[in-house]
């Protein structure tokens, strides 16, 4: 009945990365490295992550017409996922300039780009997709007008996860449809308003409050947290322990290998522990589409 496990409305955005022994100031020059060009942005990743891990995947998405767009078409493809719903042209691929210095601190300009043309119309042309995908996740790196449309035309039965990220207050009707809603500390706070009190499980309770059906706080090494507005308390969830070389993109991976569980009809708590081993095998490596696994690397890790 469903064509797609997962369909991902997000972000595609060329990364353009220089190293650099200090990152520059107003009005400097520094001269850095040579410039490395990825393919990322939160849709595209957590896309790529998921088809890598055997989840047939769909992403509906919008890219320039220019060579930074067929960069990311190919790696989506080449990751296996289906891109019907990938858009051309509007405005150049969204772009994320990236300076790196060798403590690893970065400082990051971001240009939306085409992905800011991804606009409520499109997703009203793009239904059909909604309805032959199990779950539907989405993120912020497109307009929230286009994620509130997403929501308004989700078909009875099919699964929505949230990853709001950048955050920013979400509207009642967005975060009624979360089921869950995926937060980091500094997300959690942002769409709790305010102060963030008390401990991760307080957060959860602060959030549930806001009215999604569950939330999941990612806490880095330490893994996860889950909760649900069905049932009392929450659940602490361990990540493994490995040898961290950079954490670019894992919570991405985190987020589509839970979606992708949640559809097999795995239960929060058992998804978010499988989502904890992607996401700690996502950190072994260096990059984000990159370092995402195979399911095969995970049962090994
Ligand atoms: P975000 O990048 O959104 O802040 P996190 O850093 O919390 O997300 O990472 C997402 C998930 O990846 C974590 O919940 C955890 O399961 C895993 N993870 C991240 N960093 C590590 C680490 N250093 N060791 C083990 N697992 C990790």
């Amino acid at each position: 009945m469903y064509d797609y496990d997962l369909l991902v409305v997000g972000s595609a955005n060329a990364d353009l990365v220089i190293g650099v022994e200090r990152r520059p100031g107003a009005g400097e020059t520094v001269l850095g490295s040579d410039l490395a060009l990825h393919p990322g942005g939160k849709g595209a990743n957590q896309a790529v992550a998921a088809a890598r891990l055997g989840a047939r995947t769909a992403l509906l998405a919008r890219v320039g017409d220019d060579a930074h767009g067929r960069l990311l078409l190919d790696s989506q493809r080449d990751a296996g996922v289906d891109t019907v719903g990938v858009l051309v042209g509007g405005a150049p691929t969204g772009v994320a300039l990236i300076t790196v210095d060798p403590s690893g601190d970065n400082s990051i300009v971001v240009s939306p780009g085409a992905n800011g043309r991804l606009a409520p119309e499109d997703i009203r042309s793009a239904t059909s997709l909604l309805h032959v995908s199990r779950v539907v996740s989405a993120q912020l790196e497109i307009p929230l007008e286009t994620v509130v449309e997403v929501v308004r035309r989700l078909p009875e039965g099919t699964r929505f996860v949230l990853n709001p990220s950048p955050p920013r207050p979400l509207p009642e009707e967005v975060l009624a449809a979360c089921d869950p809603l995926i937060v980091n500390e500094h997300e959690a706070r942002v769409i709790v308003g305010g102060d963030l009190e008390g401990t991760p499980e307080d957060w959860a309770r602060a959030l549930l409050v806001l009215g999604p059906r569950s939330v999941v706080v990612t806490l880095g090494a330490e893994g996860a947290l889950v909760a649900s507005a069905s049932a009392e308390g929450s659940t602490r969830v361990p990540s493994v322990k490995v040898e961290a070389v950079d954490t670019t993109g894992a919570g991405d991976a985190f987020t589509a290998a839970l979606a992708w569980k949640l559809g097999t009809g795995a239960e929060l708590a058992g998804a978010a522990a499988y989502a904890a081993r992607v996401g700690a095998a996502a950190v072994t490596k260096a990059g984000a589409q990159v370092s995402f696994p195979t399911a095969e690397e995970v049962a090994a890790l």
